[in-house]
């Protein structure tokens, strides 16, 4: 089921922790709600939840109007980081507990469960007490509680982000799976960009109660809507190099090739912000920053201060005339201290405002 949300305003006393964000998720969606601790995600999350009632603003859950709806009747599910299993009950019983508060019968109860379980993979442990199991199990049975009622809509605030790095790559592939083969629409909370990346349909970015870009991953990960979301989404993170706006409307910034190899659609792109004298950046992601060995008088000169060999890649920061920028390229012969030119793109170079 779609969900639509209107000029939603939450209000905490004197501080607004969601400030007028509207938004539409599709129907089967998964949605992302990212960005860094208190932009709001969480408290906007509980409100599609109804464990939270908005200030002002609207809800509608498959067009059905829920702004102010007791949690129980809106048909969603909610799945948190701290799992909150019973440690007294099984794992069947704890997977069980909501069609059992509802009075569903005991075979129909068990039948179903037992289907979930089968979903994610944990059937063989529906004996065990959630001590006997490890986080991972943890986290799947805690999904599984959450799907059994079969919801319409799944909502997940940071689910696994109480997993080790690598059980986490895995789980959100799970997660992933899950809600292509159910189709259930899900709204996912997250503060991990590259989680955010790896399973979103479309990514909602938020800080400091607004709503700053919604997308597909590539589509903000190439065009970020701002400096903010420039600098939150992709690690290493984009170059940015301040230049402004002249008169004739030419770009000034001391790195002049960079400036003049700027393509004129993202000068139409960023339309009316591109006035005289509007201070912005220029925009190069660090894989598409490519640097030549030599000190040729043509093009924007650096200097290599750290090379990073990671393996896949190879991460080389470099001081500017215009301060510190990193390229990332498959491997290198180049060695620090090296004097090197810059290259980009033309069609990769990106205008991003303030
Ligand atoms: P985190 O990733 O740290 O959970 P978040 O993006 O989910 O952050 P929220 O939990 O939605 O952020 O909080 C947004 C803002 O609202 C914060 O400034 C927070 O301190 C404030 N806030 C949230 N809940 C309450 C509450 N019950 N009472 C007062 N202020 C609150």
């Amino acid at each position: 089921m779609s969900i639509d949300i209107e000029n939603l305003v939450k209000r905490f006393g004197s501080t607004t922790a969601v400030n007028g964000v509207s938004l539409t998720i599709e129907d089967g969606e998964l949605f992302v709600l990212l960005g860094p601790s208190g932009c709001g995600k969480t408290t906007t999350l509980r409100m599609i939840a109804g464990l939270e009632l908005p200030t002002t603003g609207r809800i509608s859950i498959g067009g059905r109007e829920v702004t102010y709806l007791e949690p129980r009747h809106r048909d969603v599910a909610m799945a948190f980081q701290d799992y909150g299993l019973y440690p007294h009950m099984s794992v069947l019983q704890n997977i069980g507990f909501p069609l059992k508060i509802r009075g569903v019968e005991r075979a129909d109860r068990d039948r179903r469960v037992r289907e979930t379980a089968d979903t994610l993979g944990i059937s063989e442990l529906l004996d065990r007490k959630p001590r006997h199991i490890s986080g991972g199990e943890r986290q799947r049975v805690s999904l599984a509680r959450a799907l059994v009622r079969e919801p319409s809509v799944f909502l997940m605030d940071e689910p696994l982000s109480n997993l080790d790095a690598k059980l986490r790559a895995v789980m959100r592939t799970e997660i992933r799976k899950l809600v292509t083969n159910l189709g259930i629409t899900t709204v996912y909370v997250t503060h991990d960009q590259i989680e955010a990346m790896a399973i979103a349909d479309r990514i909602g970015i938020m800080n400091k109660g607004d709503m700053i870009q919604v997308g597909r991953p590539l589509e903000i990960y190439d065009r970020p809507a701002d400096r903010f979301v420039a600098e939150f989404v992709g690690s290493p993170p984009m170059n940015l190099i301040e230049a402004e706006c002249a008169a004739d409307h030419r770009l000034i910034c001391d790195l002049k090739h960079l400036a003049a190899s700027v393509p004129e659609v993202e000068r139409q792109r960023l339309g009316g912000r591109l006035r005289p004298g509007a201070r912005i950046m220029i925009g190069i992601r660090p894989e598409h920053l490519a640097i030549d060995a030599g000190t040729d008088a043509i093009g924007d000169g650096a200097s290599i201060e750290l090379i990073e060999p990671l393996g896949q890649q190879t991460n080389i920061y470099l001081e500017t005339e215009v301060g510190k920028m990193i390229s990332v390229v498959d491997q290198t012969e180049l060695r620090v201290g090296d004097r090197v030119r810059l290259r980009a793109d033309p069609a990769l170079v990106r205008l991003i405002a303030e």
